[in-house]
């Protein structure tokens, strides 16, 4: 199933994967995910906020679906498995459960969450964060990407419906447990010789723009004491954000910077730059960003605390994912990266995760890979998670 998506997005000169948002990729990524549905007899349904629903019965308030899923926008330049494996493996679970025979108790659904990366808007889980009103949806309508345009513009180019957005009850009150699989982002499951593992928690994390304003002016004619140039305090911002990194314990990045005009013989007169950072610590974190903030206009464009998967939930998952490879539980990991299952989790909803090994732990990059047996071995490791929950 992953190999009719390799195509879709994919930049010929890097390998890498442009799937932003609601772009042409995205859309026919959505179209996939109907067709998959279709094509199994689920019921499909976009909610308000572009979510994508695959239902094999029917979820009521009384009678909550189990559901697995995840997403198919990607980083840019990002890589095949990041987001499309869950969904690929939830459809191919489902597929496993009816070659079973099992006839689940509970509504089986399939979910894709929108714009699970921010890679254009800057906010990421925005599909999940609308649905649980974490985020405010006139804050995400005026998000605007690189061209200006807002989300709203660019939900109604797509045919949606802007006023619609907000926090949907209805929809989560459908979610009675959720269960994402991912590709492993690090290196854990290679140093514990597993294919499989199960998230613990997740690390809090935020992402930060930095506005540095100086004076535009020419490059050649301007003495270097009459200069204003906001590159300098740029700079010294990704040095520091390394070092405060370092003493804190936690890790920055600075991966994303706009520099205005943006040209080669002219100081800038504006730098905007994006600090992205996390760690095991909310203190340290916090502590990592005041530190960095002076010489510029810090503006917080999200924060999403730690998450502790559902203790109960996550045991039960390691003992039955575990069950198929050694008999003995899947390892308990920790991770830096988000996801919708934290977002749903923090909401209230019982979410788990279970992670496919990484022989690299490479991940947003077009290197990001896991093994076909190890694929395999994820799928069948969800279905048995599924039919568990399903009892
Ligand atoms: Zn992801």
């Amino acid at each position: 199933m992953l190999e009719p998506l390799a195509h879709i997005g994919r930049d010929p000169g890097t390998g890498g994967y442009l799937r932003d948002a609601w772009s042409p990729a995205d859309l026919e990524l959505r179209e996939w995910f109907a067709g998959e549905a279709a094509r199994r007899g689920l019921a499909l349904r976009e909610d308000r906020n572009g979510n994508l629903w695959a239902w094999w019965g029917d979820p009521s308030p009384a009678r909550p679906g189990v559901v697995t899923g995840s997403h198919l926008d990607s980083v840019r330049q990002g890589g095949a498995y990041d987001g499309p494996l869950g969904v690929v493996s939830a459809f191919a679970a489902l597929d496993v459960l009816r070659e079973r025979g099992v006839e689940p108790s509970a509504p089986v659904g399939v979910a894709c969450f929108t714009d699970e990366e921010g890679a254009r808007f800057g906010v990421p889980c925005v599909g999940s964060r609308l649905l649980t009103g974490v985020l405010a949806p006139e804050r995400a309508l005026g998000l605007t990407d690189d061209e200006g345009d807002t989300l709203a513009d660019v939900l109604r180019k797509a045919g949606r419906d802007p006023d619609a957005l907000g926090r949907d009850d209805e929809t989560l009150r459908a979610v009675g447990v959720f269960v994402e699989l991912h590709v492993e982002q690090g290196r854990g499951l290679v140093a514990e010789g597993r294919p499989v593992g199960v998230a613990g928690a997740i690390w809090p994390h935020g992402r930060w723009r930095f506005d540095f304003r100086g004076r535009a002016d020419h490059a050649g004619t301007t003495r270097l004491v009459d200069r204003d140039d906001p590159m300098l305090p740029f700079a010294r911002l990704v040095l520091a954000a390394r070092e405060e990194a370092e003493r804190l314990g936690v890790v920055a990045t600075v991966g994303k910077v706009r520099v205005s005009p943006g040209n080669a013989n002219a100081i800038p007169g504006l730098v905007s730059a994006w600090l992205d950072a996390r760690g095991p610590e909310e203190r340290a974190v916090r502590e990592l960003v005041a530190a960095l903030t002076g010489a510029a206009a810090v503006q917080e464009e999200s924060w999403t605390p730690e998450v502790r998967f559902d203790a109960a939930l996550r045991d039960r998952l390691a003992r039955v994912a575990g069950a198929q490879d050694r008999g003995e539980p899947a390892p308990i990991l920790p991770t830096g990266a988000g996801h919708d299952a934290g977002i749903l989790a923090a909401a209230g909803v019982p979410s788990a995760m279970l992670f496919v090994r990484n022989p690299t732990g490479v991940s947003h990059s077009p290197q990001e890979h896991a093994e076909r047996a190890d694929c395999e071995a994820g799928v069948v490791a969800l279905a048995d998670v599924l039919e568990d929950l399903c009892r």
